[in-house]
């Protein structure tokens, strides 16, 4: 008998496998809506001026090496990092009460924080997170892979094209006391749907009512608003109000860094000796999977995270992004309205915030698309 023989064939990502239709299609004016990776005025991708700055002195520098990062990563990086979420007058990052460890991107932050709560969360009734209805597909895989199960709290609501805020909080009414909620921190991935700062503070009072834990993404700080301190208001508020938190954080999209992986991860205890404890368990967990995070990205990233130069400079280049994706927004709304007259109301196309879209199109209006839409027009 063959050794794999019970290997069944996975299907293909379906988000990369639109990327594989989309490099095989041979339509000149064809558009790639499918993976989340910024291009610019000629649909290409953009590595950022200050991104360019920080390598051109990393390559100068004579001494630089090639050792291994310490377990938790390079320290100017991540000190560095929890400051820019939690803001540099955090009183948890005051207090010494954050641990913080680099990892493999965002994808990486959410696995090790997934794996910590698997292992030390202590859960009241079964092993489950509540996730956005919808949210980023892979989350569902990211727990189920270390025995979690995620169970969805409303979130979306199709009527409006809009959050469905009467049943989100409903949802974190009626889940068991301190569970572990899932939120987006700013530009929810896929709906572009954010709770706006008032309906945050109901929020925020139901997860303390509630004693839930609340496990944040954050992808896209900077890439929401154009403003770095805007986007991580919401995490920045929750602990404020001394909500029980984690916060993964990705530089793909706000450094360009896609391929780098350049992440980390924070949790912030209730006091220094709690979060040397929980740092240690990181510690633990992060050796058996990778012993070490990557350095070249984590190097560029605390070049421009301690140097105030290029901080301004990488502020001008998220303004850049931002701004070009909140003008296409502005553009296509315009375009869908008052020049194609479009039947139906695409004003979520505007609301919506980030570099995603729900469009409203139901599956067979999208399947047209692809299949239709782009052939070029008999002469
Ligand atoms: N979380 C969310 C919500 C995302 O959209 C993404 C990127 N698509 C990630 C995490 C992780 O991305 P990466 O591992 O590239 O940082």
């Amino acid at each position: 008998a063959e050794t794999w023989q019970n290997v069944p064939l996975a299907p293909p990502d379906s988000i990369f496998k639109l990327t594989a239709a989309y490099k095989t299609d041979t339509f000149p004016s064809k558009v790639n809506l499918g993976v989340g990776a910024y291009r610019d005025d000629n649909n290409k991708p953009w590595v950022l001026p200050v991104v360019k700055k920080a390598k051109a002195i990393l390559s100068n520098d004579e001494g630089l090496d090639h050792e291994y990062l310490s377990i938790t990563g390079l320290p100017e990086f991540t000190s560095a990092a929890a400051k820019l979420i939690l803001g540099t007058d955090s009183a948890a990052i005051r207090e010494q009460r954050v641990a913080s460890a680099q990892t493999i991107s965002g994808t990486g932050a959410n696995h090790l924080g997934a794996l910590f709560l698997s292992r030390f969360y202590t859960f009241n009734g079964p092993k489950q997170i509540f996730v956005s209805n919808p949210t980023w597909a892979n989350h569902h895989a990211i727990f189920r892979n270390v025995g979690i199960e995620p169970v969805d709290y409303a979130y979306y609501d199709p009527k409006t094209i809009g959050l469905d805020f009467e049943g989100f909080l409903n949802a974190l009414r009626s889940a068991p006391d301190s569970s572990p909620f899932l939120l987006h921190a700013c530009a929810h991935n896929p709906t572009g749907v954010d709770p706006t700062p008032e309906q945050w503070e109901k929020i925020a009072d139901l997860f303390l009512e509630k004693k839930h834990f609340a496990f944040f993404d954050c992808a896209y700080q900077g890439f929401a608003s154009g403003d770095l301190d805007k986007d991580a208001s919401a995490v920045r508020y929750f602990e404020q109000r001394g909500v029980p938190m984690l916060v993964c954080q990705s530089f793909a999209k706000n450094a360009g860094l896609y391929g780098e992986r350049v992440g980390a991860l924070h949790l912030v205890g209730v006091d220094k000796a709690a979060a040397d404890r929980i740092r240690s368990q990181i510690s633990v967990l992060q050796r058996s999977e990778i012993s070490n995070p990557p350095a070249f990205g984590a190097r560029i990233m605390a070049l421009i995270l301690n140097d105030a130069n290029l901080f301004n400079q990488w502020k001008e280049d998220i303004k850049t992004m931002a701004h070009r994706i909140i003008d296409m927004r502005e553009k296509l709304h315009a375009l869908l309205t008052n020049e194609l007259r479009t039947p139906g109301n695409w004003d979520h196309i505007t609301r919506q915030i980030g570099m995603f879209s729900f469009t409203g199109l139901n599956a067979e209006q999208s399947k047209a698309m692809v299949e239709k839409a782009h052939s070029i027009p008999d002469e």
